[in-house]
């Protein structure tokens, strides 16, 4: 594609970077196909391509977004499928952050949208916070069926419909907190590794079973586990809704907290059972590329952060024999862990080798509405795509339905009563750990 950006414009380096991204884009159209809201809206300004010519007309012009560039890009899941179609390798995930960075910048959005907004990128990024809020949901989600449903879907839904999108997918009540940061869990026989893992901030409030899971399995194969008492959430929800400055900051302090920890006690990486907090600090070291003080530091956080089933498929997990019987599990590909991180086969392998029945899903490519706070701030176009999501799943006949992410697992858990367990879970049952559920 060609651009047109002056020599001053090039001079900064975000648009030196977004020229080379927008000259890679050959306007093939192919990544249509395969992009969630095009495929339920049909518009080409909600496809990649329609994407791309918005954000290169916006960055060229340097102008404030209108309110069309901001409708659209805010439909935009960030699934990046669209990467994974791409033949020319177009990095549209670096092309959107930036164009969602220039919204919050430079685009006034309605008083209660900027409410909202904020709101979120205060609760979500803190554990307190966070419990706090499901708390007061708790008793507010009563009153979500007095709020108006929409009669047909809305792609510009209103406030009230969010809230009461918001009301539905808190949970009816919260388990106990999980382990404290700093905790650190000995190797069980002779020590062959030690990981930091990823503490979380709404998984940790929501399901602390994960981090257990993954603690219980890791520490029977010979690995220290140790939870980071420094560590902040990883800042992917601000990040995804344009908040830049906050989402550096917890980057930075995280660079700070893992590199103290990998100078004391060593790490040999640093696992995360959330997928979409994986792809966001597996590029730290590009959105840290421009600081001089945490450039280096942050791209050897980003070299040694790694998704659970990535670790463990290097690492020979051991299955008891058949303490499940014949289980199938159909397995949802998290958009991060498959577009974002390029991770399809391993965390299948993992259950198929610990003697799970593993269904693959049609269209498992389609995203399914989570994507981060796209379910709380697209409720009508999210709900769309879990159930055509849902339906797909329960082609292949269930008994248990297993993901990577938290996100993905409270929004597919919305619609189903087919147990929605993370793959680490079931990994932890055919290894000697608790059945899913029953602890
Ligand atoms: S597939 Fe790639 S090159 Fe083709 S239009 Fe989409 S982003 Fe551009
Ligand atoms: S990230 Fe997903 S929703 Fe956004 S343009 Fe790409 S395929 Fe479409």
């Amino acid at each position: 594609m060609k651009t047109e950006f002056s020599l001053a414009q090039l001079a900064d380096p975000d648009i030196a970077e977004a020229d080379k991204i927008l000259r890679a884009c050959v306007h093939c159209g192919f990544c249509t196909a395969t992009c969630p809201t095009y495929v339920l809206l049909g518009d080409e300004l909600d496809s990649p391509r329609g994407r791309i010519y918005l954000i290169k007309e916006m960055l060229e012009k340097d102008r404030p977004p209108t309110q069309a560039v901001v409708k659209h890009i805010d439909r935009c899941l960030s699934c990046l499928a669209c990467m994974t179609t791409c033949p020319s390798g177009v990095n549209y995930m670096h092309l959107v952050d930036q164009a969602r960075v220039r919204i919050e910048r430079d685009y006034r959005r309605p008083l209660t949208e900027r409410l909202l907004r904020w709101v979120l990128a205060q609760v979500l990024p803190d554990p307190k916070l966070f419990r706090a809020s499901m708390r007061l949901a708790r008793f507010a989600r009563p009153f979500a069926a007095l709020l108006p449903a929409p009669k047909t879907p809305s792609a510009t839904p209103s406030l009230l419909r969010r809230i009461k999108a918001m009301l539905a997918l808190a949970p009816a009540g919260l388990p106990a907190p999980g382990p404290l940061a700093g905790s650190v869990f000995a190797a069980q026989g002779q020590r062959r590794g030690r990981v930091a893992l990823l503490q979380g901030c709404a998984q940790q409030v929501l399901a602390p079973r994960i981090n257990q899971a993954a603690i219980n399995v890791l520490t029977r194969h010979g690995i220290e586990v140790v939870l980071v008492k420094d560590e902040q959430c990883c800042g992917a929800l601000t990040h995804h809704m344009g908040r830049d400055g906050d989402a550096l900051q917890l980057a930075r302090a995280n660079v700070t907290a893992w590199m103290a920890e990998a100078g004391s006690g060593g790490l040999d990486a640093i696992l995360v059972t959330t997928s979409g907090c994986g792809t966001v600090i597996k590029d730290y070291g590009y959105m840290l590329r421009e600081d001089r003080d945490f450039a280096g530091s942050a791209a050897k956080v980003s070299a040694l952060a790694k998704d659970i089933s990535e670790y463990l498929a290097r690492l020979e997990i051991a299955p008891q024999a058949g303490p499940h019987g014949e289980v199938v599990v159909a397995y949802h590909s998290a958009c991060s862990l498959q577009h974002g991180q390029k991770i399809t086969q391993a965390p299948k392998d993992l259950l198929s080798k610990s003697g799970f029945v593993v269904k693959d899903v049609p269209e498992s490519h389609l995203c399914c509405g989570s994507a981060g706070t796209y379910n709380l701030l697209q409720p009508d176009i999210a709900t769309r795509l879990r159930d055509r999501k849902l339906a797909n799943i329960a082609s292949v006949k269930p008994d248990m339905i297993a993901a990577g992410n938290i996100g993905c697992m409270m929004q597919i858990a919305g619609g189903t009563s087919v147990p929605v367990v993370h793959t680490i879970e079931l990994l932890d049952w055919a290894t000697g750990g608790p059945r899913p559920g029953s602890n």
